[in-house]
């Protein structure tokens, strides 16, 4: 494992055709390579880690090229192996976050008036661009403002919004997209096989979804896990490793949750809260799994989702238990939460009065007024001949009491929370309560309540 290296840099891609999930990017700038029309600015953006800088530099191994392959860079060439390696003359490669000022880019100024030591084309890749100062941009437009034919420039930033608008009009802007679950996990598929190492799938699909979109970042946790677990990467080994919290425990809580079960939520989240798991992962974790319920209860298909086949049948199976709009109240409390949590500085009685509130929304608030009106309605029929026909509104009825029952029973901040939380004209009925009332509007002694 001593020759193992960091795999971001050694599986860079060296080719157009070998970048992930930018298709319309690197097309167009093929096409534009192969038609002759070369813009002197370039603007990438997009978030880290998906290929800006790769981008840029596989652009300028391919216009200074000695044998380029239709639009591709022929990575053989002198000038192609020297831009790999990162010691070509003729690229510049700077990162604006560490060399913002106007010094560094009145360096740029000087360097720009020089001709190409050995290439056609000299460049400038800027990362984080956006990072310059108002003087350095200022000395940066003067030179976009009239370039040298030789000279071209790649801006490269994740915060596109923050360059001046005369920057970001002189220049041909891409804006790159996440990368995609399913190309991260094929990319990492094509590492292990190329590093001789085992991984299964579940691990893969882990490595991949904490990449977030940035392949980088994938092929980070990618090595980590290498480093840890060798050449056998298993996935519970793997869980265990990262300490995040695994989709299981999710599946846990969503279960608890439609079961109204708050006092073995707070339980269960204590057991896990125990063991150390970063609390902000952990809500992402639980928001993203509702979110997913979400989608394949409203779709019918967990195709839509990035997961495991084993885990999307988990999801077709969990979401057939919740109504949609248990659903969306569950989201609802959770995103409205998002920025509560954030700024919180106590995330974990935070979490846990979310995780109360989450477990309560299936129990219905019962309409002292409308179960009145119903059950006079009742009544009135009853007292006018009817037999019981209307059973099944007292069945409604009874399930009504039951769920309180379990509520209350199973909880003693519900009684005091739902009080808080009451809207004139609505109570919770508590069992004993409903039962007399019933018992005095049918004054029917023998009915069961339980
Ligand atoms: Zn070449």
């Amino acid at each position: 494992m001593s020759d193992y290296k960091v795999s971001a840099r050694k599986y860079r891609p060296q080719k157009f055709s070998d970048v992930s999930s930018q298709e319309f990017v690197t097309q167009t700038l093929k096409n534009a390579i192969l038609s002759g029309k070369i813009a002197h600015s370039y603007l990438l953006s997009g978030p880290r880690g998906v290929g800006k800088t790769t981008i840029a530099r596989i652009l300028a191994k391919a216009l200074n090229c000695e044998k380029p392959d239709k639009g591709e860079p022929c990575n053989k060439c002198n000038s192609c192996v020297e831009i790999t390696n990162g010691i070509h003359p003729d690229i510049f490669e700077l990162d604006a976050a560490s060399n913002r000022g106007i010094d560094d880019v009145r360096a740029i100024q000087d360097a720009a008036k020089f001709f190409p030591i050995k290439s056609r084309y000299k460049f400038f890749i800027v990362d984080e661009v956006h990072m310059l100062t108002q003087h350095a941009f200022n000395a940066l437009l003067k030179i976009l403002e009239e370039p040298p034919g030789y000279l071209i420039f790649i801006l490269a930033t994740t915060n596109p919004e923050k360059i001046p608008a005369t920057i970001v009009s002189r220049c041909q802007r891409f804006p790159l997209q996440r990368i995609k679950i399913s190309e991260i996990t094929e990319n990492l598929k094509y590492i292990a096989k190329e590093e001789k190492i085992k991984i299964d799938k579940d691990s893969l699909f882990l490595i991949a979804k904490l990449g977030d979109g940035a392949l980088r970042d994938a092929q980070g946790v990618f090595d980590m896990a290498v480093s840890f677990c060798g050449t056998d990467i298993k996935y519970s080994d793997l869980k265990n490793f990262l300490n995040i919290p695994d989709k299981e425990i999710y599946f846990e809580i969503s279960k608890m949750i439609r079961e109204g079960n708050t006092g073995e939520l707070l339980k269960y989240f204590n057991e896990l809260n125990e063991k150390g798991f970063d609390l902000q992962t952990f809500f992402h974790g639980l928001t993203e799994h509702i979110r997913d319920l979400m989608i394949v209860k409203s779709t019918g298909n967990s195709g839509l989702i990035d997961e495991s086949d084993s885990i999307k049948e988990k999801y077709s199976e969990e979401s057939e238990k919740f109504t949609e709009e248990q659903i969306d109240r569950l989201l609802k409390i959770l995103i409205e939460s998002e920025s509560r949590f954030k700024y919180s500085s106590n995330q974990k009685i935070l979490t846990e009065a979310l995780l109360a509130e989450l477990s309560r929304v299936n129990s219905e608030v019962a309409d002292l007024a409308e179960i009145l009106s119903e059950l006079e309605a009742v009544k009135k029929k009853s007292k006018s001949g009817n037999e019981f026909v209307n059973k099944d509104v007292l069945e409604k009825k009874k399930d009504n009491i039951q769920i309180h029952k379990k509520n209350n029973s199973k909880n003693k901040l519900s009684e005091t929370e739902n009080k808080g939380n009451h809207t004139e004209g609505k109570a919770i009925l508590k069992e004993g309560d409903l039962a007399q009332l019933i018992k005095h509007l049918f004054d029917a002694e023998d009915y069961n309540f339980n």
